[in-house]
């Protein structure tokens, strides 16, 4: 989760700093000077989020650093609050873009190797629009822990003001998944972010 990773897909990157009402530029998949000097807004707001509420583990702010700017904020508040829970926690994945979902839904499909890790191709991930992470347990010698329940227990720290806790879903409850609580469904949710519209 590079800067590289943004600027390879550009549309995706302009959609992005779109929805964070830092780019009015045309949604052409061109980099010039506009798209830079949004890029570099969202740089520099992120550091100030970062200086502001207080900088993690060096994988947790790689993937903080993919999340469109509220979602950055309430991701940092709520990694906050399950830490001061007791929990050794991370953000372990952020952002993808629309082609990295894709790459990710053909694993362990097609004769790919690995295992099946999502239903969503690109679009139809709350991954995709900037506004969801994924956290991990850890145990003090630094094992991942996998135990359903521990991410409960965690959530009751992590979800609420304003954040949504994947284990709260009916259909298929994602222990591990955060996100920015919108109150939108992911059709909406894609019809903005192509449309080049903010976060509600
Ligand atoms: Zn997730």
């Amino acid at each position: 989760m590079s800067e590289r990773l943004f600027r390879d897909d550009v549309l995706f990157t302009q959609r992005l700093l779109a929805a964070d009402g830092l780019y009015r530029g045309a949604i052409d998949g061109l980099w010039g000077p506009i798209t830079e000097a949004a890029w570099q807004g969202f740089q520099s707001r992120s550091r100030a989020l970062r200086t502001r509420m207080g900088e993690f583990d060096l994988r947790s702010e790689a993937a903080i650093g993919t999340l469109a700017l509220p979602a950055q904020a309430a991701a940092r508040a709520s990694l906050r609050r399950i830490l001061d829970g007791g929990f050794q926690a991370r953000i372990i994945s952020g952002t993808r873009t629309w082609a990295q979902q894709n790459a990710l839904f053909r694993q362990g499909r097609y004769g790919n190797p690995g295992p099946v890790v999502t239903r969503a191709r690109g679009g139809q991930s709350t991954h995709n629009f900037g506004i969801a992470w994924d956290i991990g347990l850890f145990t003090g010698a630094g094992g991942y822990v996998t135990d359903a329940a521990a991410y409960a227990s965690a959530a009751q720290h992590g979800k609420g003001a304003g954040v949504e806790w994947g284990g709260d879903w009916t259909g298929f409850p994602d222990p591990s998944h955060y996100q920015l609580a919108t109150g939108d469904g992911i059709a909406t949710l894609r019809m903005r972010f192509q449309a080049g519209l903010g976060l509600a």
